[in-house]
Order: C-alpha cells, then structure tokens, then sequence
C-alpha cells in the first residue's frame, strides 16, 4: 500500500467559527476512510475546548503530530499556489512575519486563516 499511517497533532490553535474566537482545538477521534487504516485521507474529528462543540477535518488540512518536539520545523513562505496545513507557521512576505495557520475556507478559491502577531486574522488564498 503506499498510503502511510498518519497520526494529527492531538491540539492545535484554530479559529472557532462558533466562538468567532481563536480557541485549542483537541483531537476527538478518527474516522478512518476506506477499511480500517487511518491515513491522510482519513477524517477526524476535532472539538473546540472553549464551546465544546465538534468539527471535522480531512488529513489532508492538518498537520502530523510531531514526532520529535526538538525538531525544528522548516516554515514556508506563502504562496498563493501552495497547500498548508493547519497549525503550519508560515512566513509572509509582504507583512514581513510569521503566521500560524488557524483555519480553512473551503470555497472556490480556497482559503486558509492565518493568525499574525501584528497584521491579525487574514484570509489567504491558497491551492490556486
Ligand atoms: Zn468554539
């Protein structure tokens, strides 16, 4: 098979569309797609720990658990053409920092909420 197993991170920072709020969002429980192998296709369902209420995200809108915390993750500068990944800290040029991805859009084109230190909350387009 060359689907590999894929474990998400347990919690990650997101923007609850509930709370309208940035809030941790905890891994709840897979919903494994096709037999009983959990991949990145896979859906899982994650709750907010502030409303407690459930949403769902496929593996391929979220990042790896980390394996080794010490390991120093390599940001990506955005890119309109690119994919990320929620709880990915990615580099914007023009704001010149960084920002962790929060959230995604899924409309046409679709966007990724990103949280920056300075700039705030933007909606960036992404798989252009
Ligand atoms: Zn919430």
């Amino acid at each position: 098979m060359s689907s590999s197993l894929f474990s998400p991170a347990d919690e990650f920072e997101i923007f609850c569309r509930f709370c309208e709020k940035i809030t941790i969002a905890h891994l709840d429980r897979c919903i494994a797609g096709n037999g009983k192998i959990v991949d990145r296709n896979s859906v899982f369902e994650y709750y907010c720990t502030r409303c407690m209420k459930t949403f769902c995200y496929s593996g391929t809108d979220i990042l790896e658990q980390r394996k080794n915390s010490i390991e120093i993750f390599e940001q990506r500068s955005y890119t309109p053409t690119d994919h990320f990944f929620i709880g990915e800290v990615i580099h914007h040029k023009q704001f010149k920092e960084c920002g962790t991805v929060v959230g995604k859009d899924n409309g046409s084109p679709s966007k990724i909420v990103v949280k920056f230190p300075k700039s705030g909350l933007r909606r960036l387009v992404q798989d252009m």
